[in-house]
């Protein structure tokens, strides 16, 4: 099952499960739209794999999966290269 963060890994802005605004890539490494169009032009800077529009997950489903809430915040690999 996809791991849903609640976090941008750039701007630790949170990103809830039926959000429409996180990107997410292959290994689930999650992104708001803005840091992945603007910072990483749509590549995953942890496994330089594309970003693409997360799927959300209706309201209902996240009361028996919910999202995870670990938080994963790493600035550093941010920066436009
Ligand atoms: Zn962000
Ligand atoms: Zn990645």
């Amino acid at each position: 099952m996809l791991q849903l963060r609640p976090n941008c890994e750039c701007c630790n802005r949170d990103l809830p499960g039926e959000s429409t605004d996180a990107r997410i890539c292959s290994f689930e490494c999650t992104f708001c739209s803005t840091c992945a169009q603007t910072k990483l032009s749509n590549r995953c800077p942890n496994c330089s794999g594309e970003l693409v529009v997360r799927p959300r997950r209706p309201a209902a489903k996240l009361v028996q999966h919910p999202a995870s809430t670990e938080r994963i915040y790493k600035p550093a690999g941010c920066a436009r290269t």
